[in-house]
């Protein structure tokens, strides 16, 4: 059945940008495909990444690490970031996953079913999830690598990443022969002094960021399209969608299109959201409904069946995530199960 939304995900330009944080950074990058790849589609995106020369990634959850495990086979190491979390450790160690330690009670946990490959993870200052350095184990049998997380690497004057890099090196140390990961996306534009042996990106590889606005590095991924359904004439005065959310101060024509909140077109992204519509970018007027938006076509030749770009190629995801006043992951992970995604390349 066609779809009227559609998000397309340009897998040459996932690889492109997967190769740019490998010069950005240069050591190797374990990409971080939890949230289905951000909501692109993580078997799809996994499998590019697996050709491109990628053997380590990363998951959130458990059942994430589970179903990647069995589109992927048996090669490659997936790290599982909530940890040995309740009774997930027999579902991991089926699965051949790697929990990325967090507590002495994971790391019990752990133990208890059987220890085997993992991670720990160092809180170097975000206190959110980790070992604090005074707390940190023993080195022991299982550990293949350790990592931190940094808490402002989207602001690279931030003097909190310097402090948190000199905590991350000195804690380990004390690990020898295990990997050390640490920089996400900001982090790999920080420096190589932020890159340890293994970065540690999302957002990037799929085309935002990392400080809120595009790097001329990395190449946009995810391009969402809604179809225009109706063209209609609106007076003066008349207004647009619930609540008279927009009144026409003159006369204006107005493309009723084929995304709304229930497809991840966040309702905050009106009153400032545009969209490509036309060959130009347009205001969205109104409030969005669940399953449409309008956009001020007024001048344009645009006819119901054309498609507008809601970000993309033509409107930068991480302006449009500005207009709706959150960031790239969000608008990327709100997409929706109704929008198809469709992978080129
Ligand atoms: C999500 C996450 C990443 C990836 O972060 P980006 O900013 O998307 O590059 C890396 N490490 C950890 C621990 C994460 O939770």
């Amino acid at each position: 059945m066609p779809s009227p939304t559609r998000l397309t995900v340009d897998l040459n330009a996932l690889a492109a940008n997967f190769h740019a944080l490998e010069a950005a950074t240069g050591v190797q990058v374990h990409p971080v495909v939890k949230a289905d790849s951000y909501g692109l589609g993580a078997v799809a995106c996994a499998t590019r990444l697996m050709a491109e020369g990628v053997r380590t990634f990363f998951v959130a959850r458990a059942a994430e690490g589970v179903g990647l495990r069995a589109a992927l086979g048996p090669e490659p190491v997936i790290y599982v970031l909530d940890g040995c979390v309740g009774d997930t450790a027999p579902a991991l160690k089926a699965a051949d996953l790697r929990p990325v330690l967090n507590h002495g009670a994971q790391l019990a946990t752990w133990r208890a079913a059987g220890s085997g490959p993992c991670a720990l993870q160092i809180d170097t200052g975000m206190n959110r999830l980790g070992f604090r350095p005074e707390e940190a184990p023993e080195p022991f049998d299982g550990l293949t690598m350790v990592l931190s997380h940094l808490a402002c690497a989207d602001d690279p004057s931030a003097e909190m990443n310097a402090r948190q890099r000199d905590v991350f090196a000195a804690v380990a140390a004390r690990y020898p022969g295990t990997i050390r990961s640490f920089a996400n996306s900001g982090g790999d534009f920080l420096g190589r002094d932020y890159a340890f042996d293994a970065a540690r990106p999302g957002i990037c590889l799929y085309g935002g960021g990392p400080e809120g606005r595009p790097d001329p590095r990395i190449r946009p991924v995810a391009t969402f399209c809604a179809d225009i359904l109706q063209v209609r004439d609106v007076p003066a005065g008349e207004s647009v969608g619930y609540s008279r959310g927009f009144v026409a101060d003159a006369p204006r024509r107005i493309a009723t299109v084929a995304a709304g909140y229930a497809d991840g077109v966040l309702r905050s992204y009106s009153p400032r959201g545009q969209v490509w519509i036309g060959g130009m970018l347009r205001p969205l007027v109104g409030r969005i409904s669940m399953d449409v938006c309008a956009v001020d076509a007024t001048d344009l030749d645009v006819a119901a069946g054309d498609s507008v770009e809601l970000f993309g190629t033509h409107r930068p995801i991480d302006d449009a995530a500005q207009a709706a006043g959150t960031i790239a992951y969000e608008l990327l992970t709100s997409i929706t199960a109704r929008v198809p995604r469709h992978y080129i390349g």
